[in-house]
């Protein structure tokens, strides 16, 4: 899609810091990180959010993108937690569905 960040970083029209990628998804190091590990998983198909995420074989890449991160990141002993942002209240600014790993540290619960 035109003017979305993502795509163009998935085109590699923007660089960006990679830690994996396959045929659908991609994970790189978040720009501006709010953890001591930040990574977010990208699928390269451009899709607005969560909710429109209705590819089931996709929601299990995804699943597999996310451990095979946690795995490279070798925070999988550890734990980590994943997020993703819904819309304008819930703090999405890059409209291209995205999952944030965080992690490496213990993270505030609330
Ligand atoms: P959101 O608020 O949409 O859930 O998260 C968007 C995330 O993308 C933010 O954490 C932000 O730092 C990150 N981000 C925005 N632009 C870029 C970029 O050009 N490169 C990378 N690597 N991350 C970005
Ligand atoms: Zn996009």
């Amino acid at each position: 899609m035109e003017d979305c960040i993502f795509c163009k970083i998935i085109k590699g029209e923007i660089p960006s810091n990679k830690i994996y990628e396959d045929d659908d998804v991609i994970v790189i190091h978040d720009i501006d990180p709010i953890a001591k590990i930040h990574v977010l998983v990208i699928p390269k198909k451009h899709i607005k959010d969560f909710i429109e995420l209705e590819d089931e074989e996709l929601q299990i890449k995804i699943n597999k993108a996310i451990k095979k991160a946690a795995d490279i990141l070798e925070i999988s002993e550890e734990g980590y937690r994943v997020i993703t942002n819904i819309g304008e209240n819930g703090g999405q600014a890059v409209k291209h569905l995205h999952f944030h790993i965080l992690g490496g540290e213990k993270l505030p619960t609330r």
